[in-house]
């Protein structure tokens, strides 16, 4: 009996026994009565070989957790190294293309003989500025429309040494006789020094193709700003500027621009006629 009694109190033991959570002396106790009964010897190896089992299984979970979790980091680095890659590729050729155009543009920058036509509009007032130029030469007319109605006109015209600047304002007419600054109308580009430049810029600047007046075009696409740049030329074919307040673009200005090269000849480029005009010194 008294075999029993000891029997049922070192199996009641034996998980802590296994775990070693037990102390010296239970220890001694336990390893005893260990070395003559059996049937608790058998206890104990059947608790151990489940243990054993329980953190085989164990493992392997973890095995299997640890292979899905570093499967999922190669997908995700996966994912990332596409996404660079993409993003490269992407700001790669948005230089290319700003670095093409303002190539072209400089190939073009030699305007000696252009005829260039503008259309400005904001809001409620439109500017049509049409200029002749040739060599050193030109005549430019800058006309200013509110609301359909003429508001101002200017007529700068330079050949040889011969320049004026007449001004056509609510019905006052003046000419001066002095040095115009800034009435050679130069053809917009986007000129750009060097690859690194443009690289800066493709970061910042979207490139998209787009068709505008009648043209194959690339449209750079900033902040505040869209630019249509022809394809053929690198020229501006519309540039449109908004105010990054005014979310409604009403006061979005737009230029449409064109430009025609070595048709101008001398007979393009008049004397304006001065009859009524008052002279300013
Ligand atoms: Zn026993």
């Amino acid at each position: 009996m008294k075999e029993k009694r000891d029997c049922k109190i070192v199996q009641d033991l034996l998980p802590n026994y296994i775990e070693k959570l037990t102390n010296e002396e239970t220890n001694m106790y336990i390893d005893e009565h260990l070395k003559e009964c059996t049937e608790c010897k058998k206890v104990l190896d059947n608790m151990q070989k489940e243990l054993s089992i329980k953190n085989n299984k164990r493992d392997e979970r973890e095995v299997k957790y640890i292979k899905k979790f570093s499967n999922k980091m190669k997908i995700l680095k996966f994912i990332l190294l596409t996404l660079i890659i993409i993003y490269i590729i992407v700001v790669g050729r948005r230089t290319l293309i700003m670095f093409s155009l303002s190539e072209k543009a400089k190939e073009n920058q030699l305007y000696d003989n252009y005829y260039a036509k503008l259309y400005s509009y904001q809001g409620n007032s439109l500017t049509i500025t049409e200029s002749y130029n040739k060599g050193e030469d030109y005549l430019t007319t800058i006309t200013r429309f509110v609301n359909g109605n003429q508001i101002q006109k200017l007529t700068c015209y330079k050949k040889g040494t011969e320049q004026l600047l007449l001004t056509e304002t609510e019905g006052k007419k003046y000419i001066k006789n002095f040095e115009i600054m800034g009435a050679h109308i130069l053809p917009v580009t986007y000129v750009s020094n060097g690859i690194l430049t443009n690289m800066q810029y493709a970061f910042i600047t979207g490139v998209d193709s787009a068709y505008c007046n009648g043209k194959e075009c690339y449209v750079m696409k900033g902040k505040n700003y869209e630019r249509y740049m022809d394809k053929e030329t690198g020229l501006a074919v519309r540039i449109i500027e908004n105010s990054s307040k005014d979310t409604t673009r009403k006061t979005d200005m737009i230029v449409d621009y064109d430009y025609k090269f070595n048709t101008v000849t001398d007979s393009d480029i008049v004397k304006p006629d001065t009859t009524g005009y008052t002279i300013i010194e």
